[in-house]
């Protein structure tokens, strides 16, 4: 069975200081963890949180980039700027930047196509507003979002990017999605990669879900059958709220395999 992904936003939020003391303090509980486990953090602290999570199963990411190479775009970082501090994933197309900074569904193509070519993880961020939701257009939206922001990317790059979906009417409003709306979001998703790509690709493509996950909800949440991790923000900022969500996405064999050695010690 393929890792789970359970990834962190933290947002514009925690000094340098506390992302490392974040940092140490959950790589301690999470090291026996069969994860993919990825804290996205403000620009300025990737380099400390790559520092700190040295040898551990933590990735570090940026929370967008620019899709220019260099030159004069002032107060922008591009790819290259995050994979030479150590990041290797990046958010692109979280509803924030949409909404507040006005990102298309173009220019996040091009973000997603500068951060694979320099080797980054894109976790691509998707999902319908509350306007949509009630006027029956997830599909709608989700088929334009998913189709503009995967052209001209081709089959064998999609091992490097994961789809969260994310409902704009979830995301910190303490309101989650049903279950049935997060599985049948997944599979309106997989069914568009059929038609952009082909059944195996499909399958293969990691999709998660964000929106108002807690240490209390994720339970439920990770008993959804399609689903490969969660992108979690506000709960993410509690390292104890973070690792219990983590916790319920670890896997089976890894919880077996570490009782074994548990009875070993005895
Ligand atoms: C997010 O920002 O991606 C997110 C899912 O936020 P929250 O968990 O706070 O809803």
């Amino acid at each position: 069975m393929s890792k789970k992904y359970v990834i962190a936003n933290f947002k514009m939020n925690k000094l340098d200081a506390e992302v490392g003391n974040y940092v140490d303090e959950l790589k301690e509980k999470v090291k026996d963890m069969d994860l993919e486990i990825i804290l996205s953090v403000p620009f300025v602290s990737i380099k400390t949180a790559v520092w700190h999570a040295q040898g551990t199963n933590i990735s570090i990411a940026g929370q967008n980039l620019n899709e220019n190479d260099f030159g004069a775009f002032t107060g922008e970082i591009n790819a290259e700027m995050l994979c030479a501090v150590g990041a290797n994933a990046v958010l692109v197309g979280h509803s924030e930047r949409r909404n507040h900074f006005k990102e298309t569904d173009v220019v996040i193509n091009k973000k997603i196509m500068k951060g694979l070519r320099s080797g980054l993880l894109s976790v691509l961020c998707v999902g319908e507003t509350l306007f949509d939701k009630k006027n029956n257009l997830t599909t709608q939206v989700l088929q334009k979002q998913i189709t503009e922001s995967l052209n001209s990317i081709y089959a064998n790059e999609l091992s490097h990017i994961v789809i969260a979906y994310e409902p704009v009417w979830a995301i910190g409003t303490g309101v989650i999605a049903s279950k049935e709306e997060i599985s049948n979001a997944i599979k309106t998703i997989r069914s568009l990669l059929v038609d952009l790509y082909d059944e195996k690709i499909a399958s293969e493509v990691k999709v998660i879900y964000g929106g108002s996950i807690n240490e209390k909800n994720v339970k439920d949440i990770s008993s959804i059958s399609n689903i490969d991790g969660v992108l979690v923000g506000g709960a993410s900022l509690d390292v104890d709220k973070f690792y219990k969500i983590a916790c319920a996405f670890n896997t089976e064999k890894k919880t077996k395999k570490k009782t074994k050695s548990e009875q070993k010690s005895k």
